[in-house]
């Protein structure tokens, strides 16, 4: 007897693309077979006779409740992200079931503690599953270096650096000999650094060299986080990396520089991974000189056409596994307070539209597979930072977390489309090529016909555990 049984379906496993009807018996899937062909009764049939379904999406960066820099709301207090909540009945109705968020940033907590709080601030309040990559900043304390060990065999095996923010305060920028270090001790235990790499002397020189000509506009942001920052930083970070042994993950890359360094390491057979956002493929500086446009904006910076278009081919076929949001949902008042190149609030929603714009930009427009989508949407997410097979992946024994998909469809987005707790998105007029139907999370059906249905705010921490062969060798 199955709890639950997807009938019809176009499934989207690692090997095949096939209808199969999925059985699922309490939260994990049971069996898959030809359409009819599973035994027994179930207690409850869904019909997905013409949808694709895949694995549900795993959001690998996104920032929910985050405090929001005064510098980013024109000198307003106690201004914050959109709510736990907020963010992840957005992500369930995009077809995503986990996300993985941040610990605290900056201060001088240990990394167990920060990690013991940010779990307290989820519990009760994720609509979907959820796990965290632990920051590391500034001067990392022998004592934070030798909690490491413990927080990767407690589940938390990522570990989330800057190489840039020296002008934050408290300061992010995590310097070489402190890098080096942390990627021993985290690789010594079997962990995942995940880097945000730009370099702080560029980017710092150049925008006070841009403050003091008076060339401050936002639309100029590109030139501060610049494409050559990306490419010293992210050589930089490999070659360290490969001295320490290090498996490195790097969130979003931004320009073409940085995805060839990638690719230029992954042929060398160096565990190097990384994540490109869904606006970064969609949108570049040239957006930035709308009237409203910084909204577009995200950290580091927009690039040019190229730079679009060469992370749009990497994550199609080449060296991005990952597309990832950096959602940080504000209201646009907040968006749009700071306009130049210094106080631009970074961040926009996107948890919901992550998998809509991943099926468009790969696979409506550049022919990839429904199995690479799956891939860059769910599977490498699992795979890279530890939740696999549990999550990522429609087979016996994983978690039945899965997204029916309306892959035929052609519409408009609007704002009353989205569910994020905000007044507006860059995506509005976007038009999406798939629409999210359904979403199962650990075999509940939890969002279906465009309506919340369990509303138990289930989700749950997911201890991860990064495979031994991803941190040797590029997998995905
Ligand atoms: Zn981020």
């Amino acid at each position: 007897m199955f709890d639950l049984l997807v009938k019809d379906g176009l499934v989207v496993t690692p090997e095949q693309v096939a209808e199969m009807d999925i059985g699922v018996v309490g939260e994990r899937i049971a069996a898959l077979g030809k359409p009819g062909s599973l035994p027994g009764e179930a207690r409850r049939t869904l019909n997905a006779k013409g949808l694709a379904v895949v694995p549900g999406g795993i959001e690998p960066h996104c920032h929910l409740a985050l405090p929001v820099p005064e510098i980013w709301t024109g000198g307003k207090p106690g201004v914050a992200a959109q709510s736990v909540e907020a963010g992840t009945r957005a992500a369930l109705f995009g077809g995503t079931t986990t996300v993985l968020d941040f610990t605290e940033f900056g201060g001088s907590r240990l990394p167990l503690e920060t990690i013991e709080t940010r779990l307290a601030e989820f519990k009760g309040k994720a609509h979907t599953d959820f796990a965290f990559h632990c920051i590391l900043s500034g001067a990392i304390s022998p004592k934070a270096i030798s909690q490491l060990g413990e927080a990767i065999r407690s589940g938390t095996p990522t570990f989330k650096i800057f190489t840039t923010f020296s002008r934050l305060n408290p300061p992010l920028t995590v310097k070489d000999g402190h890098l080096l270090a942390a990627m021993q001790e985290v690789t010594k235990h079997g962990g995942m650094m995940v880097i945000h790499a730009e370099d702080d002397e560029l980017v710092e020189y150049t925008l006070d060299k841009m403050v003091a000509e008076k060339q401050t506009a936002g639309h100029l942001l590109h030139l501060v986080h610049s494409k050559l920052s990306e490419d010293i930083a992210f050589r930089k970070v490999i070659r360290l990396a490969k001295h320490a042994g290090a498996p490195v993950y790097f969130v979003h890359t931004t320009a073409k520089e940085g995805a060839v360094a990638v690719a230029e390491a992954r042929a060398q057979g160096q565990p190097v991974y990384a994540e490109a956002l869904h606006n970064y493929l969609v949108f570049t500086s040239e957006n930035y000189k709308e009237p409203d446009g910084p909204k577009y904006h995200t950290y580091p910076a927009l690039k040019l056409a190229e730079d679009r278009d060469a992370l749009g081919q990497a994550a199609a076929s080449g060296a991005i596994s990952t597309i990832a949001t950096d959602e940080y949902t504000t209201r646009k008042d907040v968006k749009l307070s700071g306009r130049t190149i210094e106080d631009v609030c970074g961040g926009h929603n996107g948890i919901e539209t992550r998998m809509m714009v991943a099926y468009t930009e790969l696979v409506a427009k550049r022919g990839a597979s429904l199995q690479r989508f799956a891939e860059v949407a769910s599977t490498n997410a699992a795979r890279i930072l530890g939740l696999y097979p549990r999550k990522g992946v429609i087979a016996p024994g994983s978690d039945a977390d899965l997204a029916l998909l309306d892959t035929g469809a052609k519409k408009k987005l609007a704002l009353a489309d989205l569910h994020a707790d905000t007044d507006y998105s860059i995506w509005e007029g976007y038009e999406t090529r798939m629409v999210p139907v359904t979403t199962v999370l650990r075999g509940k059906v939890v969002v279906e016909k465009g309506r919340l249905v369990e509303t138990a705010k289930g989700g749950q921490f997911i201890p991860r555990k990064v495979a031994p062969e991803v941190r040797a060798r590029p997998v995905c």
